[in-house]
């Protein structure tokens, strides 16, 4: 990261007066987090679970709960670094209207955006969900059950409980990617901090922006496909980034 790195930045972000922010993997991974896409990552070391085989069979949600409860993935218990905390104070601050994440890590919340202001469109990994009701459950209240070796199910409906993430063949929220969408439309700045932008319908929401006359920023350690598009690409970690901005505006 250079001086100029920061005052771009921090210039697109003091003239503009909605800025969404967009986050992915490459935010996390500075607290500690896998990039479970990359190489190395949790997927080229165990098989992701498909919706599909978690709903049919007793044996994959056995293995999901138990990759769940050993911590196997390493998607939650880290803390939130400085470039969540940058973020936070930019929502805080009425600067950033909404923060849309491809991170399951529940680490926007845990650094002190509201609950509102955060839209997950891989879900969340921090908590579960009855697949029928929709009812949360906390993942501790369940760890009984799977240490009794039970099936998972829901007290008010029997239906099955997951984590609350999208997996790999379940479908979109689609309240999320119509909110994510609107606030993509209503951008003067969509921020994109650490994602590749590769995993689709999510990575097409900074064009969705562009398009709509929004200034693009992509802040990511390797180059993206959508660069061209942007008026402004650093290749740079985001903590160090983000906090030399912060003391610019
Ligand atoms: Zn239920």
């Amino acid at each position: 990261m250079t001086e100029t790195d920061a005052d771009d930045l921090a210039h697109l972000i003091r003239n503009a007066h909605r800025v969404v922010v967009f986050t992915g993997a490459g935010i996390s991974t500075e607290s500690g987090i896998p990039d479970f896409r990359s190489p190395g990552g949790v997927w080229s070391k165990m098989k992701p679970i498909m919706f599909q085989d978690f709903v049919a069979s007793r044996d994959a949600r056995r293995e999901a709960w138990t990759r769940v409860f050993n911590r196997t993935a390493g998607w939650t218990g880290a803390s939130p670094n400085a470039g969540h905390y940058a973020v936070a104070q930019l929502v805080e601050a009425g600067k950033v209207t909404s923060v849309i994440t491809q991170n399951v890590d529940n680490l926007h919340q845990d650094s002190g955006v509201p609950d509102s202001k955060v839209i997950e469109v891989h879900g969340n990994a921090s908590y579960a969900k009855c697949l029928t009701c929709g009812k949360r459950y906390e993942l501790e209240a369940l760890r009984h059950h799977w240490e009794a070796d039970e099936d998972i199910t829901c007290m008010f409906c029997t239906g099955l409980i997951k984590t609350a993430t999208i997996s790999f063949g379940q479908a979109m929220p689609e309240d999320e990617m119509a909110r994510a969408t609107e606030e993509a439309l209503l951008a003067d700045l969509f921020l994109v901090l650490g994602s590749s932008l590769v995993v689709y319908p999510a990575a097409s929401l900074p064009l969705v922006a562009k398009k709509a006359g929004s200034n693009l920023a992509i802040i990511n350690r390797e180059a993206t496909e959508q660069d061209p598009y942007a008026d402004l690409v650093l290749n740079t970690d985001i903590g160090p980034l983000m906090s030399a901005v912060m003391g610019r505006l």
